[in-house]
Parts: structure tokens; C-alpha cells; sequence
């Protein structure tokens, strides 16, 4: 691992200097690297419209520096609401984008001024009809390929192509403006092929609506699941965009429905760095071959996402010298904490209590994941820098 894939040397430097005097553990996030990114997506994607997924990172700092980037949103409960409201966001950029909300929470966004809401379940529409009357409704679908995703949004969410379809008919005849049919294929989805199935459904509810129905939708929400540069590699953004532009232009022609995007992750990832101290180094008997790392940082307080070791971030340390591999864990009592075991990490033989410990790429699904007081250790801090 060579920290240069990862930052510019430069951008390290800043990370580097801001964080020297600082105790840890605390995530450093670059806001210049969120520009690059939502710049970098608008070019690969220049037709689609961006609504960013609030819940990857929902601090100020960042929400307000995507509002003056022109950024929509999408948001997963009132509070998001709540707070992109206070911010200053135009409701007429905001979608409510979960599909398990109470009536009190539709109506609540409905008399904010939100009218674009996805539903994929009867029930839930019926609610929307009553507490959202008129409003924009778009269907999300279940999709496949979540063998995938490193980070798969399966099964909860979505339901069938057929269901979607008499969904979108019944939204019609509860007065809402049936608008289209989204899907997430899962969020840090390593094959790009997920896109293509998932457009061909959508191709076909649409054809579907508008052969039996005359019902012609308006928009696709081809939903989030671009790549954050994490260990197991990816293709770059405009990989991605190259191909799924090709399965829109296969499925659609040129003149495809309106795009809608929500990426969390491609856009906050790599802004964040995550800065640790080694609490600990031991060993469990005079000759096992097996090293524990502890950190101060943790499951619970910014890692939760090493979960099953789904995301595997890249750590980095000053130390030099002859590395082995090591169990890396964290600061808590509870034996869940434990961050990487099978996956083998490498760290220097040298490395010891008080040594700082850099976890690159943790600018999304940290702060937001974090608990309040386990073990009586606080939420992760966050500092922002450009
Ligand atoms: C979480 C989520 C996203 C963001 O997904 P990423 O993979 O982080 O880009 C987008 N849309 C919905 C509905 C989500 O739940």
C-alpha cells in the first residue's frame, strides 16, 4: 500500500500538520477533495442530476459546501430534513429517499415543500397519497449483484419489477404524478455490469407502463453504489460513467429520461482521514505468532463499516522498518470490536503505544455510525480543512 494512490503528497502534508498537535482519535476531512469529487461526477455524468445521500456524511461543513456546489439532496429522515432546511436548502432540491417512513414524517416533509418521494411497498404509498397529495412518486426496485457491493443495501429495500409497475398504476389513482423507477445496486459496487441489469428492468416497467397503462415515467434513479478508493480495487469513476451511459443509450436511445444519482460514498470517502493512537501491542502467549494492534479508535466510535471487514480501509503510520501481519482492534470492551482479522494488515515490527495510526478514505459512514457513549467513549470528532 503507498499512501500517493490514496492523497496527493501535498494533501497528505496538510492532513499531517493539522493533526500533529491534536488528540486523537479524530477524522480530518479535506473539503477540496468533496469539490474535486462532485466535479469529477458532474463531468463523468453531465446529463444526471446529483442528490446527494445526506446520511454519508451529514456535517454542515459539508452540506453547505454541496449546496453552493448546486447540489440536491436525498434524506432518509425528518432530522435531515430538519437540518438541511436550517442550512438554508431549497426543499425543491430535497427527496425523501426511504422507503419506511411514518405518515407524520411524509406529512411533515410535505409541508416543508418536499414533493419527490420513492415508495416500494402499497402501504407506504397510501400514506404518501394522504400526507403528500399530488406529489412526485418514483418506484425502487429490488436488483441484483450484491455479491458485489462491498457494502450491499439487499433485500431490505426495492420490491419486484411487476409490483413496481402496479405500484406506479395505483400511484396514479391516488392522484399522485407517477415520475420513475430508481434502484441501488449497492453501495461500493465493484461491478459495474449491476448498472446494466438493473436499467434493463427499469426498461421494461417503462415500456410496460406505457404499452398497458399509457402511463409514460420521466426519470431514472440509477441510486448511489460508485466507487471510494479503498484496498480492494475499483475502476475509476469514468469507467463507470462510460459504461452505464453505454447501457442507457442501449436501453433508452439519446434521448434517455431524466438521471437522477445519489452517491454518498464517491463524493466523502476520500476527503477523510481518520487519526488514531496504539493504545496497546501484545500478544496472548510467549509464543504466539499472532500480534494485537488496539487503537483508540474503533467499531463504535467510526469504524462500524469493518463490519465483517466489508470495507477494508488503508492504514497507514510513520513507522518504518520490517513489517508483519497483525489483529487490528479497538479501544472497547466488547469482543465485536475487533476491526481486521482475517484480512491481513501489515504494520511495522516497531510499532508501539502512542504511535498514530492514519486510516485514509473514511470521509463517509464514519461521524454519522458512530455511538454515543459505549463504553463511555464519545462520537468521533471531526475537523474540516481546505
Ligand atoms: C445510502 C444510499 C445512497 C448512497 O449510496 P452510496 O453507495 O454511499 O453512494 C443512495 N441512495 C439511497 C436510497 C441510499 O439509501
Amino acid at each position: 500500500m503507498k499512501k500517493e494512490n490514496y492523497m496527493s503528497p501535498e494533501d497528505w502534508s496538510l492532513v499531517k500538520s493539522f493533526s500533529e498537535e491534536r488528540e486523537t482519535p479524530f477524522l480530518v476531512v479535506n473539503l477540496n477533495i468533496i469539490k474535486k469529487r462532485y466535479q469529477e461526477l458532474i463531468n463523468s455524468f453531465p446529463y444526471a442530476k446529483v442528490h446527494y445521500a445526506v446520511k454519508a456524511n451529514p456535517a454542515d461543513e459539508v452540506l453547505l459546501l454541496l449546496k453552493e456546489l448546486g447540489s440536491n439532496f436525498d434524506v432518509a429522515s425528518v432530522y435531515e430534513l430538519r437540518k438541511l432546511l436550517r442550512l438554508g436548502v431549497d426543499p425543491s432540491r430535497i427527496s425523501y429517499g426511504n422507503t419506511i417512513k411514518k405518515a407524520a414524517d411524509i406529512r411533515e416533509h410535505y409541508e416543508a415543500g418536499v414533493r419527490l418521494y420513492v415508495t416500494d411497498s402499497e402501504a407506504d404509498l397510501r400514506n404518501i397519497a394522504k400526507a403528500a397529495p399530488n406529489s412526485k412518486i418514483f418506484v425502487r426496485i429490488l436488483t441484483e449483484g450484491m455479491e458485489t457491493a462491498d457494502w450491499p443495501l439487499s433485500r431490505k429495500f426495492g420490491c419486484q419489477t411487476d409490483m413496481a409497475a402496479d405500484l406506479i398504476v395505483l400511484a396514479k389513482k391516488l392522484g399522485l404524478e407517477p415520475y420513475g423507477i430508481s434502484f441501488h445496486v449497492g453501495s461500493q459496487q465493484r461491478d459495474i455490469s449491476a448498472w446494466d441489469a438493473a436499467i434493463s428492468k427499469v426498461r421494461y416497467i417503462f415500456s410496460w407502463l406505457e404499452d398497458e397503462e399509457d402511463i409514460k415515467l420521466k426519470m431514472i434513479n440509477m441510486g448511489g453504489g460508485f466507487p471510494a478508493n479503498y484496498v480492494s480495487r475499483t475502476n475509476e469513476l469514468s469507467v463507470y460513467a462510460e459504461e452505464i451511459t453505454r447501457y442507457l443509450i442501449e436501453d433508452f436511445g439519446d434521448d434517455h429520461p431524466e438521471i437522477i444519482l445519489e452517491p454518498g460514498r464517491s463524493l466523502v470517502a476520500d476527503s477523510g482521514v481518520i487519526v488514531s493512537e496504539v493504545v496497546l501491542v501484545s500478544r496472548k502467549s510467549r509464543t504466539s505468532l499472532n500480534r494485537w494492534v488496539y487503537t483508540d479508535v474503533g467499531k463504535f466510535n467510526g469504524l462500524i463499516e469493518t463490519l465483517e471487514e466489508s470495507i477494508k480501509f488503508p492504514i497507514f503510520t510513520d513507522r518504518r522498518g520490517e513489517v508483519e501481519e497483525c489483529i487490528i482492534a479497538g479501544p472497547t470492551c466488547d469482543s465485536q470490536d475487533i476491526m481486521y482479522e482475517d484480512h491481513k494488515y501489515e504494520l511495522p515490527l516497531t510499532l508501539t503505544i502512542g504511535d498514530r495510526l492514519y486510516w485514509f478514505s473514511t470521509g463517509a459512514y464514519t461521524t454519522s455510525y458512530c455511538s454515543v457513549e459505549f463504553n463511555g467513549f464519545p462520537p468521533l470528532k471531526s475537523y474540516f480543512i481546505q
